[in-house]
């Protein structure tokens, strides 16, 4: 059966991303769109192809064809719109992060139990091919026991994405709730640990318009392996690079360039017998996503990242803020 998928938001993400990956799927399709701006709505659905143009969520969400819905508003509609959704019945993959607070992602959660639909959390960088090969390689063995990680993820935020992430709080803007909720994600895949504790310092390096909103952040996580990670995340950053470096008892692994969405470099391994590189097969992380997605809603295995999982990297990003508000180091 075809997945009629009805997207709400018509935002750049959806037509820059996800719907090229939906229509990577032979059994994805985008039926609708809905924006509450229904003349932009209306644009959106041409300039993209899209069939159909909702004028309400209800509309939206009473439409038989549309068997599932993505959601990409900007962060603090996100917990009303995946409430409504799973009322209709409908499955969601929804952006990160989950949601702005815990008890609207338990609340989130619950719901979609409740409604026996699927609730994904989009959270790509732990599909990726690389990161999957680092989880394995960890879980073998191939370093010992891993002591210490780092991810540095600053980047220098386009001029198109210098909107709400800049300047409304109450939009859930900052590096913290854009980019550091995703490291933390990728960081419990790989070490299939959970983070416990944090301390975390922010930065307002310019580019951020709001006194409340960061533009830096570098955190410290201790994970309950007694792992510690440190995390350096901006918005500001030009010509830094990204990757992910896992340190243990016998050896190292590295990924550099594994944080965007183009492909990354090969896995390196560094131990007493010299350095490895493990070549990858480099899947689309989007098209993965969606893959996975569409299995789960098909009652074949779990999506890429659960509602659980968004919650649980929420927590430890809230938590990141708290430490940097409060100059205190903070439970997970
Ligand atoms: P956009 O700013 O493109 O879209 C967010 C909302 O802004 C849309 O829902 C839309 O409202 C409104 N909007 C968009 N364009 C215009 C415009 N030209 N004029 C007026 N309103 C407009 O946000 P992003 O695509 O950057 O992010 C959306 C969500 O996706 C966020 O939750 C973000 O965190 C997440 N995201 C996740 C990424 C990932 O790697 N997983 C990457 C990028 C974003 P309306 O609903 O009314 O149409």
């Amino acid at each position: 059966m075809t997945i009629g998928i009805g997207l709400i938001g018509a935002s750049r993400i959806a037509r820059d991303t996800m719907i090229p990956a939906m229509r990577n799927h032979p059994e994805c399709e985008v039926v609708s769109v809905f924006s509450s701006n229904p003349e932009r709505g209306k644009t959106y659905a041409a300039e993209n192809n899209i069939p159909h143009a909702a004028s309400s969520l209800t509309e939206l969400l009473a439409d038989t064809d549309v068997h599932a819905v993505y959601i990409s508003t900007t962060n603090e509609l996100h917990h009303q719109q995946v409430l409504a959704a799973a009322k209709a019945g409908k499955h969601i993959l929804c952006e990160k992060p989950l949601a702005m607070n815990l008890n609207e992602s338990q609340e989130m959660i619950t719901a979609c139990h409740e409604a026996g639909v699927v609730l994904a959390t989009n959270h790509q960088l732990r599909v990726g091919d690389g990161i999957c090969k680092m989880r394995a390689l960890i879980s073998e063995g191939a370093i010992g026991k891993p002591l210490a990680a780092r991810v540095f993820h600053a980047v220098y935020l386009p001029d198109y994405l210098q909107g709400w992430r800049l300047n409304n709080p109450s939009a859930g803007a900052g590096v913290v709730l854009d980019i550091v909720v995703h490291d933390i994600d990728m960081l419990r895949c790989v070490l299939n640990a959970e983070p416990t504790e944090v301390v975390s310092l922010s930065q307002h390096a310019g580019l951020a318009t709001h006194d409340m909103v960061e533009d830096g952040n570098m955190a410290v996580f201790r994970f309950d392996n007694d792992l510690i990670a440190q995390v350096h995340t901006a918005f500001t950053t030009r010509y830094a690079d990204n990757g992910i470096e896992v340190h243990g008892s016998e050896g190292s692994l590295i990924i550099n360039n594994v944080l965007g969405r183009e492909l990354s470099d090969p896995v390196i391994l560094k131990n007493a017998e010299g350095e490895q590189q493990f070549e990858l097969t480099q899947h689309s992380i989007d098209d993965k996503t969606i893959y996975l997605f569409i299995d789960a809603i098909q009652g074949q295995g779990e999506p890429g990242c659960s509602g659980e999982d968004g919650e649980r990297s929420l927590a430890a990003a809230l938590a990141c803020l708290e430490s940097a508000r409060t100059g205190n180091r903070i439970e997970i």
